[in-house]
């Protein structure tokens, strides 16, 4: 009997990052590359900004091969819907979007709600400084259960100011601001992150009704 064998056309799926180091390790991700991004490339060129301190960027540079991944990841979340078969299976029960990236537009955003839907046994936090696009998504929509947002603040010492969530439907919000040491120190600021690994933590993950605030020093 001659077996047939029907061609389909291969399709590129999202990278999920495992084996991270340092506070992320542990934690599975699945990010784009902030060198892809305008708005990081904007804020970057801002003084004061977190953006302008950004440790990410020489990371990605100096890896072209995770900078390939990241950026095959950016292509494939912000040009079109992913069918809902074609997102992945989080084989974790926590999994953080974005760590060397931001979200660039509505349709990335869209994706990862498909993808955080598709994965409801699995708790997901999104870290984002690109607030126009987020808010203006969740004016109309309903935050998942399991999705934490990290409002990622974009000055230094200067916690983001929660008055601009009242116009969006957001609950589960975490406000994550970076301080330098000198500031900290003057300010009586409780730094509550950076001393143990994000799985071990998972601040930045469990729900929340209210606005919580994470504080990290300066790297
Ligand atoms: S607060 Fe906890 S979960 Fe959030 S980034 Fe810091 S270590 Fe990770």
């Amino acid at each position: 009997m001659k077996e047939n064998f029907i061609k389909t056309k291969p399709f590129k799926t999202l990278v999920i990052s495992q084996g991270l180091t340092g506070k992320m390790a542990g934690m599975p991700a699945i990010t784009t590359s902030l060198l892809c991004n305008e708005n990081c490339k904007k804020l970057s060129n801002i003084i004061g900004t977190v953006c302008e301190k950004c440790y990410a960027i020489k990371y990605v540079k100096s890896r072209p091969n995770v900078q390939k991944v990241y950026e095959e990841n950016t292509t494939l979340l912000t040009s079109s819907i992913i069918p809902r078969k074609q997102l992945p299976f989080i084989n974790a029960a926590y999994c953080r979007l974005e760590s060397f990236g931001d979200i660039v537009n509505a349709t990335h955003l869209q994706n990862y709600v498909n993808l955080v839907k598709k994965n409801n046994h699995c708790v997901f936090s999104l870290f984002t400084k690109n607030y126009t696009v987020v808010f203006n998504y969740f004016k109309e929509r309903k935050q998942p259960k399991n999705l934490s947002i990290v409002i990622s603040s974009l000055l230094i010492n200067e916690p983001f100011n929660i008055d601009y969530l009242s116009e969006t439907n957001l609950t589960n919000v975490k406000i994550f601001t970076v301080y330098s040491k000198t500031y900290a120190n003057g300010n009586n600021v409780i730094i509550n992150c950076g001393k143990t690994r994000c799985i071990d933590c998972l601040r930045c993950y469990k729900p929340n009704k209210q606005p919580i605030y994470i504080s990290e020093i300066l790297k």
